[in-house]
């Protein structure tokens, strides 16, 4: 397992109140690893403070560089990227543009290599190019945010809660792409309060209560340990006591 992304002993605090405490993390190359947990759990402040939108205490190196002295875009650059739980897509922009914008800080040929592989992974936006973001139905807008951040090309996609509030068919074919991701050598970190589909593709998995990992492993074995089943899965493995 070559590491990707090491997190290591990270606190993260609004004010006075700690929101994230002692958090070890990793994500290997290829590697889906899925974060779970309840609401208010802590999972998007720790997305955000890897992606250097929040400030931190510890130690979070990517790609083997120590992301303490980047900013954002230089751990963009260095193929961190983060699909925000809110997308925030300009709504009044075309699919294209919006896509465009991904690919910002990336030579023209990778633009155009990147186009590719966002139109082949997800056709509705190319049938949609010319459209404007603010007019797609939630599903198509989630694709856009994901294929936006897959413009520059990274080697770690986060994503925030990808299923909200999107119907069961869509969150469907959103987690297929997730592994058609890993299969391209994208690694995927996933915040997900649908933890029966994201432990169902997900390689290992983090279960994150008020603010600290309690649980990790495979996610096979994360699936079956009967306090996930009772409190994220909605039902009792047989025979737990
Ligand atoms: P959700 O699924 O609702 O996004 P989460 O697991 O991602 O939940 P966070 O949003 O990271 O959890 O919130 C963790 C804790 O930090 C919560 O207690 C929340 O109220 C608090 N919190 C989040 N954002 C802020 C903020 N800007 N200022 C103060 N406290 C905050």
């Amino acid at each position: 397992m070559s590491g990707l992304l090491s997190v290591s002993d990270v606190h993260v605090a609004y004010g006075k109140v700690e929101a994230v405490r002692s958090v070890t993390l990793d994500v290997a190359g290829n590697e889906i690893v899925t974060i779970i947990g309840a609401n208010g759990a802590g999972k998007t402040t720790l997305l955000n403070a890897i992606m250097g939108v929040l400030p931190l205490n510890g130690r979070v190196s990517f790609a083997g560089g120590d992301m303490a002295r980047m900013d954002i875009e230089d751990r963009v650059a260095a193929g961190l990227s983060l699909v925000p739980e809110h997308r925030e897509l300009f709504a009044t922009m075309s699919v294209e543009d919006n896509l465009q914008l991904g690919a910002f800080r990336v030579a023209r040929a990778q633009a155009a290599r990147s186009f590719e592989h966002v139109y082949t992974l997800f056709p509705r936006l190319k049938e949609r190019r010319k459209q404007l973001a603010g007019t797609l139905s939630g599903g198509e807008q989630q694709m856009l945010a994901m294929g936006r951040a897959l413009m520059g090309a990274p080697k770690l996609l986060m994503l925030d809660e990808p299923s909200l509030g999107l119907a069961p068919i869509i969150v469907a074919d959103i987690f297929r792409i997730v592994t058609e991701l890993r299969r391209a050598g994208v690694s995927v970190l996933l915040v997900e309060q649908n933890a029966i589909g994201a432990l169902k593709i997900a390689d290992r998995a983090y279960v994150m209560e008020l603010g600290e990992f309690v649980l990790s492993g495979q996610a096979s074995v994360i699936a079956a340990d009967p306090r996930v089943a009772a409190s994220y899965l909605g039902f009792e493995v047989e025979g737990a006591g």
